[in-house]
């Protein structure tokens, strides 16, 4: 089994992904899958691109929900999903080989591929579905938070920012150091009341959502407020979907 560091990482590195400016284009998904694991059909599947049983690993995944507010009006919520690069990862402590592995300095989850034996293990241990077992090479693959493109000092500063953060169309992205107080990701969960998904797993997620904020009715004033986050609100609902 693997051992997570002995001291929190002095960064955590991750995504805050707002919810509800997420149109559901899936640019994250394509540009992340070109990015990371793109084969000779890129940005498709692996196998079968064009054909019956299509597969293949996708770091990201988008997924979408019809939830219904307070207020009776129900609104399409769309919710992408990626490893979370958790602080208590349980995927990194049930690796045998020490594959699976959390960097002390930045807090971001990895995969040695050479050490991956493709037990599956991980997989099962993580509680949302982020690790994807590339069939076709035996290992285990999930998000890196690009981290060939985060460091990459041949890249311009604007780029150093993972593909899908890039890609995003509409901002619902966001990257940066959670640990820091005084970055741009930190002020805004604290503005916009960022939720940690599925908390009761506590493998506490470095990433964070921005609920959906409720929409004025026709003809009323707008209104600024989020959807409440618990226990009936959209993430609490949410929370338990992912969880059955
Ligand atoms: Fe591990 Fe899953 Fe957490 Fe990512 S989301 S660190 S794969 S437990
Ligand atoms: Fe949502 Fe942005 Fe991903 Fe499109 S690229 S699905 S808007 S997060």
């Amino acid at each position: 089994m693997t051992s997570l560091p002995d001291t929190p990482p002095p960064k955590r590195l991750g995504l805050v992904i707002d919810l509800d400016t997420c149109v559901g284009c899936h640019s994250c998904v394509i540009s992340c899958k070109e990015w990371n694991t793109s084969g000779y059909p890129a940005p498709l599947t692996d196998e079968n691109p064009y054909g019956p049983g299509q597969s293949g690993a996708f770091l990201n995944r988008v997924h979408s929900f019809e939830a219904k507010a307070p207020d009776g009006n129900s609104r399409t919520v769309y919710f992408p999903k990626s490893c979370l690069h958790c602080e208590d990862a349980p995927c990194v402590t049930v690796c045998p080989t020490g594959a699976s592995h959390k960097r002390t300095d930045d807090g971001i989850v990895l995969v040695d591929e050479e050490k991956c034996m493709g037990c599956g293990l991980c997989a099962w241990a993580c509680p949302y579905g982020a690790r994807e077992m590339d069939a076709s090479e035996g290992v285990m693959k999930k998000c890196t938070l690009c981290i060939d493109r985060i460091y990459n000092h041949a890249l311009a500063p604007e780029d150093r920012q993972p593909a899908c953060v890039a890609s995003c169309p509409a901002s619902a992205r966001h990257f940066g150091d959670l640990a820091d107080p005084d970055s741009a990701v930190s002020a805004l969960v604290r503005e916009r009341g960022g939720y940690d998904l599925m908390p009761e797993q506590g493998c506490r997620p470095t990433n964070k959502y921005l609920p959906p904020r409720s929409r004025p009715a026709a003809g009323s004033a707008p209104a600024e407020q989020a959807l409440p986050n618990a226990p009936g609100g959209f993430l609490g609902w949410l929370d338990r979907v992912l969880s059955d």
